[in-house]
């Protein structure tokens, strides 16, 4: 029977002759078929799957040269274009619409030889924390189907936790691709702001918005970074080539020694399960003990980043989804006899989700005359602050370690009546997407609870490639977590 182990393994399996991309993917479609109800993909791509299966079988039979993703099985969030394929944000007010293009992350998989298999479920317009918030109904945790997955990319999540795709695709604004993954025992990236381009990505708030990558391997996640991250010239706010020179870390002829900084305030939070306080704290005592810099710093900004950041990406929002108005494209109402305004304001109102509508109308709040110095540019200061301080701390240090969340996953239903609760415990994830840096939840630990968690490495924007090294570190030596689903 078809295994998955790593990206590698399976090139070299493809190789021997010991599997075929058509076996891997009749793999996977079968696994989807049985874990039906943890309803991860909303869209299923399997005819076409295993066409383009058995032509990159042929090709390879034939001789010809590999791409690097040759064969592997991709999954996307539903806010990712792929031509000719619907896309529709896990909202009723863009079904039915197909993309007309692809995403450059996605044209890039192609070139590369990637098979795509489906549209993955995720909160409406990437906005929650659960995955609760999708038209299509909530995804299950694999590993315990009470809870959430976390979210928004929740489908992506469970989509590698469960072994349904190889690795996949999401989308990270405030937390969306490391918090699923702290909930379900898996890694999950966010490049820096800039690194992966967002043409082709349905935006929720364009000044934070990034792709990013989950899997199970610290190597197969650094491939597909680095196979999505060429340059693009759709996307202005793309920087390409910035990979930064790696940071003078000295090693002493072994491996290398790191300045590691963690926040005091983030450790001491009220908030923080007590499980995942001493967890931290003891890896941060084992990293010290093996020679790295390890220290605790002040950083009293803490209660600021969460309102500053639904402030500045609920503003974002109103203003992005704003296109959506029953006319261009998606859901327009039946009703009749309505003069223009009316006519928006119906579509809308029947085709938005409880929580979007509420971000649009926060978000046109904090940009209302009377209240836009108060609130938007307020955060906008804050956010500037931030990025001043968080540049300081680079000087001094290459990787910043703070949980991923407060808690492990949530109870469904749990969080949906208070919405503060559940904007505040994005308090550790919102901080590398307000100032720009890359981030990663790295599944390290598990609770008493039965539940997996992880922790979060932060280092410099551009420095991925410090970033990827310093997880592999963690994922060799201090991993004691085991994913049993797989
Ligand atoms: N939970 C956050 C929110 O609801 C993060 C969302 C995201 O990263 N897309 O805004």
């Amino acid at each position: 029977m078809f295994t998955f182990h790593s990206i590698p393994t399976y090139h070299a399996s493809l190789q021997s002759g010991s599997a075929t991309c058509r076996e891997a993917v009749e793999f996977y479609l079968e696994r989807i078929a049985a874990k039906k109800r943890l309803n991860a993909y909303i869209n299923l791509y399997g005819e076409e799957a295993l066409q383009r299966a058995d032509e990159l079988d042929g090709r390879r039979k034939a001789g010809l040269p590999t791409g690097r993703l040759h064969g592997v099985v991709i999954g996307i969030k539903d806010v990712i274009c792929y031509q000719g394929h619907p896309v529709s944000a896990s909202s009723k007010i863009l079904q039915p619409f197909q993309s007309l293009y692809n995403a450059t992350a996605v044209e890039y998989l192609l070139q590369e030889e990637a098979i795509i298999l489906g549209h993955l479920n995720c909160d409406e317009f990437a906005m929650g924390s659960t995955n609760e918030n999708s038209a299509y109904g909530p995804v299950l945790n694999a590993l315990d189907e009470t809870r959430v997955p976390g979210g928004s990319s929740g489908g992506s999540a469970v989509a590698v936790q469960a072994g349904l795709c190889m690795v996949s695709l999401g989308s990270d604004t405030g937390g969306s691709v490391r918090q699923p993954a702290d909930f379900c025992g898996i890694i999950g990236l966010k490049p820096s702001y800039g690194k992966v381009s967002r043409y082709g990505l349905i935006a929720y708030a364009s000044s934070f918005d990034q792709i990013g990558v989950f899997g199970t391997l610290v190597d197969d996640v650094s491939l597909v970074l680095d196979v999505i991250s060429g340059p693009d010239e759709y996307d202005s706010t793309l920087v390409p080539n910035r990979e930064m020179p790696l940071p003078e870390i000295p090693n002493h002829g072994k491996e290398p020694l790191y300045r590691i900084a963690y926040f005091r305030e983030a450790l001491d939070h009220k908030g923080l399960d007590p499980e995942i306080r001493s967890a931290v704290l003891t890896l941060l005592e084992k990293l010290q003990a093996a020679g790295h810099t390890v220290q605790g710093i002040d950083f009293e900004y803490l209660d600021y980043i969460v309102p500053a950041y639904y402030v500045l990406t609920t503003a974002e929002a109103s203003s992005n989804l704003s296109r959506f108005d029953g006319v261009k494209y998606g859901h327009r109402t039946q009703k009749k006899g309505l003069n223009l305004a009316d006519f928006y304001s119906q579509s809308r109102s029947e085709g938005f989700g409880k929580e979007v509508k509420r971000r649009i109308l926060l978000g046109t709040f904090v940009l209302s005359a009377g209240y836009y110095d108060a609130y938007f540019t307020k955060a906008q200061q804050v956010r500037k602050t931030l990025t001043s301080h968080t540049e300081l701390i680079f000087n001094d240090f290459d990787i910043i370690l703070l949980p991923t969340s407060p808690s492990t996953a949530f109870k469904i239903g749990e969080k949906m009546n208070d919405p503060i609760s559940m904007y505040l415990a994005d308090i550790y994830t919102v901080y590398a997407n307000l100032v720009g840096i890359p981030g990663i939840s790295l599944p390290l630990f598990s609770h008493s609870n039965g539940m997996p968690f992880g922790i979060q490495a932060m280092s410099r924007r551009f420095n991925e490639v410090s970033l990827l090294q310093f997880s592999d570190l963690l994922m060799q030596q201090y991993k004691s977590y085991e994913n049993p689903t797989l």
